[in-house]
């Protein structure tokens, strides 16, 4: 018997290395034309709309969705060859980087089909983009406590309450909010239910807040009686509980969960800051951390929902993440926000963004709860 932690053998086919030459040949080219600079963290903190639809005019948007809403009918593993090319050059992403993880192959297996037409197109081309509400003031890991409340109206729901650290929203044009709509019944899981909320709509406001390093990319968004049509209800009302955890394995299993940090690796190794056998043994475990994530990718792409092996891969990665930031002070790399040195300044950002790596997406600590359920053992974690 197969146990939950079991990983796929995990190979890339040759012939996506066409594909990878392509885009790391446009990301020779948007560097030499000034485009972007390479940023740690890019595809949490670095949105720039331009680059997005310039990705999307590659066809690199929206590559598992299919062509009859707007996508372009590719695999999974094509998809992973394009974003682990965009994570490791640092290039900047954020804007699409959520609807394209998790929203698009959402919409595809269980939104209604005119949810489909209405909100696909727009994903691909890089005209839409969405944001994730499901922290609260007062709920993170502990989702199922989540308080936004939808209540029942003529032709739909009532929304009120608070979303924080909702990445993006100030550039959104829809959130896919988890919201309470019934009683949470014994298991706590309940009466709740994903519903897209556009934006901006009458009753939702959304406030900024402005990290440590100064950068603007989450905020609080509060709902004051909004209205939101059945039409946009996600999925089953009461069965947001299954919806959110079976997102949570793309959003934890994939190359961004371990190479964040991978433009400053690269620095260190190509002017040689670092000696060879510390570069050996980050390079080796981030080979390793890819070929779980691959495997990953590929189990997706069958339909599954391996949960437990995407914590492994989220809380290895982002511990992983922190090692390259120690070697670079190892190697006596002062981070600096003003200096005139690009490694300096990417180390700056890097160390500012660290903590958050093992936050976002559910803590390690639920991660690990996670894998030690998965084995059979109990602990406890709710995300
Ligand atoms: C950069 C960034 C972007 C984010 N973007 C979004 C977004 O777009 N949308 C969104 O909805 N949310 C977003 N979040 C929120 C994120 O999902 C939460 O921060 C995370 O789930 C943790 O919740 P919390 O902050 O409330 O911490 P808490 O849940 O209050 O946890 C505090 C500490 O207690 C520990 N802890 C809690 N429960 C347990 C337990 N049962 N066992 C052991 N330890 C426990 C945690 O590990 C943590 O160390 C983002 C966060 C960050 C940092």
């Amino acid at each position: 018997m197969r146990s939950v932690l079991d990983f796929e053998p995990a190979t890339l086919p040759a012939e996506l290395d066409d594909l990878r030459a392509e885009v790391r040949e446009f990301l020779a080219t948007e560097l030499a034309g000034r485009r972007f600079t390479p940023t740690s963290d890019s595809w949490m903190s670095a949105a720039d709309l331009d680059f997005t639809r310039a990705l999307a005019g590659r066809g690199w948007l929206g590559m598992t969705v299919p062509k009859e809403y707007g996508g372009q009918g590719r695999t999974a593993l094509e998809r992973f060859v394009v974003v682990e090319e965009l994570v490791a050059a640092g290039a900047p992403i954020a804007a699409h980087w959520i609807g394209d993880r998790q929203i698009t192959p959402g919409l595809v297996q269980r939104g209604t089909d005119d949810q489909r037409r209405r909100f696909l197109p727009g994903l691909c081309s890089g005209d839409i983009v969405f944001a994730i509400g499901m922290s609260e003031p007062d709920t993170g890991s502990d989702l199922a406590s989540v308080r936004t409340k939808g209540v029942r109206v003529d032709g739909g729901w009532s929304v009120t309450g608070t979303k924080i650290w909702t990445s993006g929203a100030h550039i959104a044009q829809a959130m896919m909010a988890l919201i309470r709509t019934g009683p949470p019944g014994d298991s706590r899981h309940e009466g709740l239910t994903q519903m897209i909320i556009e934006l901006p709509s009458d009753g939702v406001e959304i406030r900024p807040i402005v990290s440590m390093g100064g950068s603007h990319h989450f905020n609080e968004v509060t709902f004051t009686d909004v209205f939101v049509p059945d039409a946009n209800v996600f999925g089953e009302v009461g069965g947001g509980w299954a919806g959110v955890t079976g997102e949570l394995a793309y959003e934890r299993s994939g190359p961004e969960r371990l190479l964040s940090t991978m433009p400053v690796l690269r620095l260190l190794a190509t002017r040689s800051l670092i000696d060879q056998i510390t570069l050996g043994r980050l390079l080796s475990r981030a080979w390793c951390l890819r070929e779980a994530s691959i495997s990953i990718a590929m189990s997706l792409s069958r339909g599954h929902a391996p949960d437990a092996a995407a914590a492994v891969v989220k809380e290895l990665g982002t511990r992983y993440e922190r090692e390259v930031l120690d070697a670079a002070r190892g190697a006596g790399v002062e981070p600096d926000f003003t200096s005139p040195d690009e490694l300096a300044r990417m180390l700056a950002h890097a160390q500012v963004m660290s903590p958050t790596q093992t936050l976002r997406g559910g803590t390690n600590e639920i991660l690990r709860g996670i894998v030690a359920k998965a084995v059979g053992v109990r602990a406890g974690g709710a995300r």
